[in-house]
């Protein structure tokens, strides 16, 4: 890892920082919001040499962005309706991404389309065409197929190997594209922050911004409830669907989008992304997508929704009974909602642009300077976060005057990230490296003198002390909710939640950092 600073982000150091924050005014960047694209602009803009500090009102990855898919996408939606410029610009991310900057946490997907009565033959040969569309994606972005093979088609037999619970009758094959998939979208979030501080930014959580404008704001600490003016050269602001609070002129329309979480065994082993045509409409479909501790996650909704902005958006009880009516479309057996282990909601930070229904506002990301310079970037999507993060901070840089250097951040790993080879030369367990990447030993060697520590923490929670003192340690994280619903995702689960409570609040009982 490049920077002269410290990657560890923890209790002392937000202390340290917060108390130095009077003496440092002003600060080149003043980043709000610690989500996918705050992060992302305050490593750009610390990678450029800049004096940073990220307010975070809540924790690292508590808006949108530990709600997604976890997909690194293409672009192949874009390209359906007709937007090759979006398309491509989420191919070259994609790239990027399972490349350089995050490999440890970022690997090819299958994603099966199971060709079944209810899929007719011009609409399988539409899915096919949209698959070839993607594989000329991949090469328009130089992704090579070692990297993300070709799509195909598949044999029945191959369908049922690769998702055994399936229906069988009328199964005529499949077929079978790829993409990308995050081990965790909030673990991409920590590790971008971890980056930018090793380059030097203040990464501050429990910090909300108040009366900002393009010359500061005022952070309020909300552990202590202390305010404190920040004065700044430049202000972005990257609060996704708070953006309009923060900045009057800008107007978004949020989309609520629902998962559930479901546990692997529901659907047999399966071995790939399983995509099912929504009846009755074209090119939308509801997947189940395979992800770590033996745990699938099915979506999408696309709900509108107004009025106040929740923290947590929740699930509706329609949106349950879609998702699950959906997907048993596709399978031998209906499955129901004593196989939901939990549910996940995030709403999408679209732009208002005024007409049609929300699923048909651009998911282009946006970047609006206020007359006072205050720059907001909204929209995109988390493949396209370094992009919209360069965008953001070029523009605060052409209105500031301030120079500084090229972006960086094409080139620039995170932490943890190895080549494949490096990777796998990790003296690690497997689950952990595609967690904390080339840092996974670090991640046992920093708990082996507490006992029991590799362990999991409950019966059937993979999770172990080690991390727990790791995420403490290392990650920024303060309290039992970083711990269990951001830097592990055990709170996808409602009961596993409520099991790994009590090692959780013991460990934070112990902690010396
Ligand atoms: C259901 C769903 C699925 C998705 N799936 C995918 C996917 O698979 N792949 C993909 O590429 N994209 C996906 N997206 C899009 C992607 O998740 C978002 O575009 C992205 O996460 C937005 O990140 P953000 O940082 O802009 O916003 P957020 O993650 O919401 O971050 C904003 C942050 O600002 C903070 N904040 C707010 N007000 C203040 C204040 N006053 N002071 C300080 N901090 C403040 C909030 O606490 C929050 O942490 C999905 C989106 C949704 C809703």
């Amino acid at each position: 890892m490049s920077g002269t600073h410290s990657s560890s982000l923890n209790a002392a150091r937000r202390a340290r920082e917060l108390a130095g924050l009077p003496g440092e005014s002003p600060v080149d960047v003043l980043v709000i919001g610690g989500g996918v694209t705050g992060t992302g602009v305050a490593l750009d803009a610390a990678s450029r040499g800049l004096s940073v500090v990220l307010a975070e009102k809540h924790d690292l990855a508590f808006g949108t962005s530990r709600w997604s898919s976890k997909l690194v996408h293409g672009g192949l939606r874009y390209l359906a309706s007709g937007s090759v410029g979006i398309a491509h610009e989420s191919a070259v991310e994609r790239g990027i991404l399972l490349s350089r900057t995050a490999p440890h946490l970022v690997r090819p997907l299958p994603q099966l389309v199971p060709l079944l009565p209810g899929v007719s033959g011009p609409a399988a040969a539409l899915v096919r065409a949209g698959f070839a569309a993607g594989d000329l994606l991949r090469l328009s972005a130089r992704t090579s197929h070692h990297s993300l093979p070709r799509s195909r088609r598949v044999t029945r037999a191959e369908v049922q190997r690769l998702a055994p619970t399936v229906r069988a009758e009328g199964l005529r094959g499949g077929l079978l594209g790829w993409d990308g998939q995050l081990t965790d979208d909030a673990r991409l979030v920590v590790a971008l922050a971890r980056t930018a501080a090793a380059h030097g930014a203040r990464v501050l959580t429990r910090c909300a911004a108040e009366d900002v404008t393009g010359g500061g704001a005022v952070l309020r600490d909300r552990l202590t409830g202390q305010a404190t003016q920040v004065d700044a050269r430049m202000v972005v602001n990257a609060t996704g669907v708070w953006a309009g609070g923060l900045a009057p002129g800008v107007s978004l329309r949020p989309s609520r989008g629902t998962h559930l979480v479901l546990p692997r065994s529901a659907f047999g082993d399966l071995a790939t992304g399983l995509m099912t045509p929504v009846p009755g409409e074209r090119n939308r479909f509801v997947f189940a997508l395979p992800a770590d501790e033996r745990r699938v996650y099915v979506g999408l909704t696309d709900e509108e929704t107004g009025g106040e902005i929740p923290d947590v958006p929740r699930a509706s009880d329609s949106e349950i009974g879609f998702l699950l009516e959906t997907i048993s479309t596709a399978l031998r057996a209906p499955l129901t909602r004593r196989d939901v282990l939990g549910t996940y909601a995030g709403l999408r930070p679209l732009l208002d642009s005024g007409s049609g229904r929300s699923a048909d506002v651009s998911r282009e990301h946006a970047v609006l300077t206020a007359p006072d310079g205050l720059v907001t970037v909204v929209g995109g999507k988390l493949t396209t976060y370094r992009r919209m993060a360069e965008d953001a901070l070029d523009a605060a840089l052409a209105r500031s005057g301030v120079v500084a250097g090229p972006c960086r951040t094409r080139r620039l790993p995170l932490v943890g990230a190895g080549n494949r080879a490096e990777l796998a030369g990790v003296a690690a367990p497997d689950r952990l490296v595609r967690r904390y990447g080339t840092e996974a030993a670090a991640v046992l060697d920093g708990a082996a003198r507490e006992e029991g520590a590799t362990e999991p923490i409950a019966d059937g929670i993979p999770v172990t002390r080690a991390e727990l003192l790791f995420g403490l340690r290392h990650e920024g994280a303060l309290d039992e909710s970083d711990l269990v619903d951001r830097r592990t995702r055990i709170g996808l689960s409602t009961a596993d939640r409520e099991r790994a409570l009590p090692a959780v609040t013991e460990t934070l009982g112990r902690i010396r950092v």
